[in-house]
């Protein structure tokens, strides 16, 4: 019997620069999915989770299009494995989870990621991480049909105790850096705002078309490509919209790179205005934010937060803050206070901190 087991993840800073070959710092989190295999000589793979109400057996021979709902992630990588050449054995699987599912925390790649461990170890493959999180993405892009970067599978598969991973997109780089605010005094808090955004993905497409325009205008492949000229490059480009878009992307990757440094001073207060700045540049050059997700940062903010950002691709998830650890009831309370007033649901507010990866 094999046991594997792979956490969800949260991004610290760097949002939408995954695609423009610029820097994210996701760390891993405590909550984790594990997976049970009992390989056997059969040619299906059983598969139960405690998320889910009926177990679904999977074909190894499966391919895109035969299996579809929460199995579609499971039969995802096993069809990916087998594509890439590496065959593996049929059994029984259980999966129990305390990731938050459709939270923006990655559920989804943390599946994956445990999923995969578990084949592999069966199977003897010796597969690096990078190649672990390709066949991940492979399995959610091409089987499930969800059109996701490589942050996710990364995250998860890369995770360390007490720190955060600088990815690098351009060549696919992953740097761990020390991230241990609790050591200074300083909270991590984790605010789900429950608002999912029925429309994320057409925003999504345009935000990022906006990016390639700005970047095809200044006769580079990347926007990455413009990034140590600093955003006067921008002032070439036509479209005020398309120069807002590039101007988050060129300043949230400066802002990843001021974050690392920061946390490897301690200096926790740079740091929370980092989350600051990037949340105004979320709302008002790239225009992800929603009023909901604002009162969140705000509200933090106001009650004491070092600094408050919006985390993930955009309307609606959840609110990370770096909080003076003396201060983290007063500011959930703060803010669960403000969101309800205004009428919004109650948010979920809990500590998190930098776990360790897929193993
Ligand atoms: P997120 O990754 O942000 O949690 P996604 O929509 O990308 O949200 O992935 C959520 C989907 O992943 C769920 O709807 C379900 O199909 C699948 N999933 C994730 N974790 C589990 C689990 N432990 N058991 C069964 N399905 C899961
Ligand atoms: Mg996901």
């Amino acid at each position: 019997m094999i046991t594997y087991s792979a956490p969800g993840r949260v991004n610290l800073i760097g949002e939408h620069t995954d695609y423009n070959g610029g820097f994210a710092l996701p760390i891993a989190l405590p909550q984790r999915t594990h997976v049970t295999f009992t390989p056997d000589d059969a040619d299906t793979l059983t598969v139960l989770s405690d998320r889910a109400d009926t177990p679904v057996t999977i074909a190894l021979d499966t391919s895109p299009g035969r299996i579809h709902g929460w199995g579609a992630y499971v039969a995802g990588v096993v069809w990916a494995l087998r594509d890439s050449g590496f065959a593996v054995p049929g059994g029984s699987m259980t999966i129990s989870s305390d990731v938050p599912i459709g939270s923006g925390l990655s559920s989804s790649a943390a599946l994956e990621c445990a999923v995969l461990g578990a084949l592999s170890t069966a199977a003897g493959l010796q597969l690096d991480r990078i190649d672990q999180a390709r066949i991940g993405q492979r399995a959610e892009n091409d089987y499930v049909g969800a059109p996701t970067g490589l942050l996710d599978q990364l995250s998860s598969l890369f995770g360390e105790v007490s720190h955060a991973l600088l990815i690098d997109f351009r060549d696919v780089t992953v740097h761990p850096t020390p991230f241990d605010p609790d050591a200074s005094g300083v909270t991590l808090l984790l605010l789900d705002s429950g608002q999912r955004h029925g429309h994320v993905d057409g925003e999504y497409a345009a935000r990022r078309a906006s990016c390639e325009r700005a970047a095809a205008e200044m006769g580079v492949a990347s926007l990455r490509d413009v990034q140590h000229r600093g955003v006067e490059a921008l002032s070439a480009l036509h479209d005020p919209v398309d120069a807002r878009r590039a101007r988050h992307v060129l300043t949230e990757n400066d802002r990843v790179l001021d974050f690392v440094a920061a946390c490897a001073e301690l200096d926790f207060a740079a740091a929370g205005a980092l989350f600051n700045s990037s949340h105004a540049s979320m709302r008002d050059d790239f225009e992800i934010t929603t009023e909901h997700i604002d009162l969140i940062a705000d509200s933090a903010v106001a009650a004491g937060a070092l600094g408050a950002r919006m985390t993930g691709g955009g309307f609606g998830g959840c609110v990370i803050a770096l909080v003076p650890t003396q201060l983290t009831l007063k500011v959930g309370d703060a803010v669960r206070a403000a969101v309800t007033d205004a009428g919004y649901a109650e948010p979920e507010v809990s500590r998190v901190y930098a776990a360790a990866g897929a193993g």
